[in-house]
């Protein structure tokens, strides 16, 4: 188990977010940025919207979706 902040993985704020893998935590911080964005977090509309765009366009995605698994693969467990 590690654990990444919405901040590094791209958003505002400090939240913890627990996977056991790097797609783990990507799930865990797109769920995090729908929920804030819904309940009307402006904050994490940029970050929100910047993961919609990663799916749609997959090879600035696949960058940064390297780049979160290299992060993540650097992390002492948690
Ligand atoms: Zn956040």
């Amino acid at each position: 188990m590690k654990i990444m902040t919405c901040k590094q993985l791209g958003g505002p704020c400090d939240l913890a977010l627990r996977g056991d893998t790097a797609d783990d935590v990507i799930k865990a911080q797109d769920r995090h940025l729908k929920e804030a964005v819904r309940s009307g977090d402006s904050t994490h509309q940029q970050a929100h919207e910047a993961m919609k765009g990663r799916w749609k366009n997959p090879i600035k995605g696949m960058q940064w979706y390297r780049d979160t698994k290299k992060a993540f693969a650097g992390l002492s467990e948690a």
